[in-house]
């Protein structure tokens, strides 16, 4: 399953991030999938759950933020703003537009909360 993949990418990117800022744990993290990306904002979410459950982020919740495909047709030259599963210009039919958004699939956020067992210099007051 071509999500499966994405959930297990998302995954590790999380995790390494929160190895680098040294995160203790994470509530919430946010991606942006472009309507172009081929992604399955359901079938991802699903995926999400299945691929946490034996990791540290088990309860963490994903949310998603989708991103409309923007672009301008290379044939008319109208503007082009699609959501939906139509890659056409609606002006003149052509499939040759140039698309400035609409392929992302990163993530956009993590919501954290920073380690705080005890670590001398971890106090806010000095
Ligand atoms: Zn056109």
């Amino acid at each position: 399953m071509h999500e499966l993949s994405i959930a297990e990418s998302i995954i590790t990117a999380v995790v390494q991030e929160m190895e680098e800022r040294s995160l203790s744990s994470v509530s919430v993290i946010g991606v942006r999938i472009g309507a172009l990306s081929g992604v399955l904002p359901d079938a991802l979410l699903f995926s999400y759950e299945v691929a946490i459950s034996e990791t540290v982020l088990a309860a963490t919740k994903l949310e998603i933020e989708n991103v409309p495909a923007e672009g301008k047709c290379r044939n008319c030259g109208v503007d082009v703003r699609l959501g939906g599963c139509s890659f056409l210009c609606p002006e003149c039919g052509s499939g040759t537009v140039d698309w400035r958004s609409g392929h992302e699939l990163e993530v956009a956020y993590i919501e954290a909360e920073r380690s705080c067992r005890g670590e001398p210099g971890d106090e806010v007051e000095s």
